[in-house]
């Protein structure tokens, strides 16, 4: 590559993206990306961030309105997260969490368990949310090993649900079209049942007979009961965009759970540490799991980190066990840098208040967003709670007209995210089951913050409005 220099001072200056974009393609497989979104696209490179802002190489500004892919909750360029990294890695660069610990993964263990649903005080770390997901699996399955039940190996997930890429997250995983490639090596112990979209009570008690609800206590039943080890679910599920169950959804699973002896695992990779204005996603929504995997957010997205928490009987029971302890593990988990950006990143969320602060201003984010419904008859609905929000894009929303296969392929197939791009908007365009855009601010987004991302996202929707209408 050649290396351009300021004249006046010699300082080496960013090469142009078209140069970056090359090398890029030269050198890196991207994710979830298809040719024509890296061949042949546009794409920024983002080269830094501040706060709620990052910008690309070209010097263009752009609102992270999905906090990175759910991570950034406490915003970029945070000095105090850089100095705790710098601070742990001048320390103890490295050392496992395998018969010995180190003290930042002591820290964090306890930081996660201050703020944890009532009854989960234990903390097995790994390093993404797939491994998480990865090891709740394990984790219930030695539970019900250690009691005498190997035959419990079932899971019950739901349809649309994304739960991780490896192979027994994906097992879980209810998105047709990231199993599909893999199908044949997946468990087939996973059973899927229709999540709560659409579903509504009058009142909580009335949840237990919703038809979502009653698929689960009718798939533990087909599959035999005796051979169930866990019931895994988001409390908002991100596949299908943004649902929130209706009340009593939860403490309806909880007690078909009890009945039947399974394990209920809260899968809380995205909602928990703050996005819903709770710590967890499972106090918004009512949910007492045995189980809660996380990722993203516990470090605020500055370094790699997941895990599960659990209640402790679980864990005495396995280590009361022929096993003797729970039989899985990986280099990395409880890495030292990342243990320590949980550490700080729970302190900065308390000191900050940052929980309150997005109880505060969601009604304000919703009543913002759903302005924009008012304003674009593209947007079929707008779904979510907390600073997690998806909209559900239509052909038109009065006359009660889908999208034409056409048109969602057109959209979906790059439209949006230029549209998105062009409003400098870091959002999310999701086909999980509709046409979606997905909005996810840091969690320390001010009101104006707010506003500039509602303003910014109106500009994406009356192209969309533009597009639908010109027939195209
Ligand atoms: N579970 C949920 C609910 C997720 O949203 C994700 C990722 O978005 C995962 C698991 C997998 O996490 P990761 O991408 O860190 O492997």
């Amino acid at each position: 590559m050649t290396v351009t220099h300021d004249p006046a001072t010699g300082v080496p200056q960013p090469a142009p993206s078209p140069a970056e974009r090359d090398r890029a393609r030269r050198h890196l497989v991207p994710h979830f990306t298809k040719r024509a979104g890296w061949r042949d696209a546009e794409f920024p490179i983002v080269e830094r961030g501040e706060g709620v802002w990052v910008w690309d190489r070209d010097g263009r500004r752009y609102l992270d309105g999905l906090s990175g892919l759910f991570c950034t909750n406490l915003g970029h360029g945070r000095k105090d997260l850089a100095a705790a990294a710098a601070e742990q890695m001048a320390t103890l660069a490295f050392t496992p969490t395998w018969g010995l610990t180190h003290q930042s993964a002591i820290d964090a263990a306890e930081a996660i368990a201050g703020v944890a649903p009532a009854g989960l005080d234990e903390v097995f770390f790994v390093s993404s949310g797939s491994e998480a997901v990865e090891s709740v699996i394990k984790l219930a399955r030695s539970y019900h090993l250690a009691n005498g039940d190997a035959q419990r190996t079932k899971i019950i997930a739901r349809e649309w649900a994304y739960h991780g890429t490896t192979l027994g997250a994906l097992s879980v995983t209810g998105v047709p079209r990231m199993r599909a490639p893999f199908m044949s090596m997946l468990f087939d112990g996973v059973r899927h049942v229709p999540g709560t979209i659409g579903a509504t009570v009058e009142h909580p008690s009335e949840a237990a007979a919703l038809a979502c609800v009653r698929a689960v206590e009718e798939a533990i039943i087909a599959e035999g009961p005796d051979t169930v080890s866990m019931v895994i679910a988001e409390p908002v599920q991100n596949g299908r965009g943004a649902v929130v169950p209706p009340d009593g959804y939860w403490a309806a699973l909880r007690t078909i759970c009890d009945r039947y002896g399974v394990l209920l695992a809260a899968d809380e990779v995205i909602c928990g540490f703050g996005r819903l204005g709770r710590w967890f996603g499972s106090e918004r929504v009512g949910a007492s799991p045995d189980l809660v995997t996380f990722a993203k957010g516990a470090t605020s997205g500055y370094a790699p980190l997941g895990g599960v928490i659990c209640r402790p009987e679980l864990v005495a029971a396995i280590e009361g066990s022929p096993l003797g302890g729970f039989v899985h593990g990986s280099t990395f988990g409880a890495h030292p840098l990342a243990a320590a950006l949980v550490t700080a990143t729970v302190a900065a969320m308390r000191d900050e208040g940052v929980v309150e602060h997005v109880a505060e201003l969601e009604d304000h984010l919703r009543e913002r967003l759903d302005a924009l419904v008012e304003g674009h008859d593209t947007v079929g609905e707008r779904r979510g709670t907390g600073f997690f929000h998806a909209f559900e894009l239509v052909g038109s929303r009065s006359a009660g007209r889908p999208l034409t296969d056409e048109q969602s392929a057109a959209l979906l197939g790059g439209l949006l995210t230029r549209w998105v791009w062009d409003a400098g908007l870091l959002i999310r365009a999701d086909d999980r089951g509709a046409t979606m855009l997905v909005v996810a601010p840091p969690l320390v987004s001010t009101v104006d913050e707010l506003d500039e991302l509602a303003t910014r996202l109106d500009t994406v929707l009356e192209r969309v409005d533009a597009f639908v209408s010109s027939g195209s």
